[in-house]
């Protein structure tokens, strides 16, 4: 028998903020750790944008043309279609159930917008935004994109259970996800009807926390309701969770990566020379050009 993992903290959505015109975002962490940056390492940010309807509009909401460096950003869609650009010549719309998972890496600008035809209708949206931490030793990695539709995630399924399993990363029972990951990495989205419950194991070591995409859970013991974001101590392996409503849960379970973090705006790095670095390559142009 596995020991519990007890939950830490349950953090209600903090007040939300505009990223550009077109995410209207939550931000649970790094905002609301108390400048405990490391706290769910290797996960250093979570933006989530709560179902919501946006009126139609011609012109596309989106945030324009910005760099990264130093990490990964995952891009999950609920409801709504996300189009993205970046100066490496990718483009690519994610739509519902799909995730776009970039490396940053060494750079990259790129933009974020709402995808024409849904712009043009509106209609129901709800998102999330991860950035995962890269090791120093990754840091300067090439560039690259992960476009990871809802058919290309692992299924774990017992039927009559109610229950069904997602499975981006890592391994969930014997399911293993299709994205590739610079450190082990495990994010699942689980569905459980109304009555349903559903127990697994993640390693005590591995920060683990859970995002209440839609409905309300127990998790060991204590309700989490929708848009509520929980945190576990790392002082077992088990979870359980039992819905009290049909529900959508994203678990995010990592290890930690031990090095000081420095970060400013759009950079995540280890050190202040570092991110002093990013700001003089973004500013000579060394992170390429796109388009507005
Ligand atoms: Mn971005």
């Amino acid at each position: 028998m596995s020991i519990q993992k007890s939950i830490d903290r349950i953090i209600a959505p903090p007040p939300p903020h505009m990223v550009g015109d077109g995410f209207r975002v939550h931000n649970f962490f790094p905002g609301e750790l108390d400048g405990n940056l490391a706290r769910l390492s290797p996960f250093f940010l979570l933006d989530y944008n709560a179902l919501m309807e946006w009126p139609p509009r011609e012109e596309p909401r989106g945030v324009g043309v910005h760099p990264h460096r130093g990490f990964e950003t995952v891009t999950f869609v609920y409801h709504g279609r996300v189009a993205h650009h970046d100066s490496a010549g990718n483009s690519g719309v994610i739509g519902e159930g799909d995730v776009q998972w970039m490396t940053a890496g060494s750079g990259v600008l790129h933009k974020e917008y709402h995808e024409k035809e849904f712009s043009r209708k509106g209609g129901l949206y709800q998102m999330v935004q991860l950035w995962v931490n890269l090791p120093a030793k990754h840091k300067m990695t090439t560039p690259k994109y992960q476009a990871i539709t809802a058919k290309e995630w692992g299924i774990y399924e017992i039927p009559e259970s109610g229950a069904k399993v997602r499975v981006l990363s890592g391994t969930f029972k014997g399911v293993t996800g299709p994205a590739s990951t610079f450190t082990p990495v495990e994010i699942y989205e689980i569905t459980l009807k109304k009555g349903s419950a559903i127990s697994f194991d993640l390693p005590q070591t591995y920060n683990t926390g859970l995002l209440m995409i839609k409905g309300d859970v127990l998790v060991n013991t204590r309700e989490v309701t929708e848009n509520h974001f929980a945190i576990f101590k790392n002082d077992g392996e088990n979870i359980v969770i039992k819905a009290d409503k049909d529900s959508t849960i994203l678990v995010l379970s990592g290890e930690p990566i031990h090095e000081p973090i420095f970060s400013y705006g759009p950079f995540v790095m280890n050190t202040r020379d570092e991110i002093i670095k990013a700001y003089d390559d973004f500013n000579n142009g060394l992170f390429g050009y796109l388009e507005d």
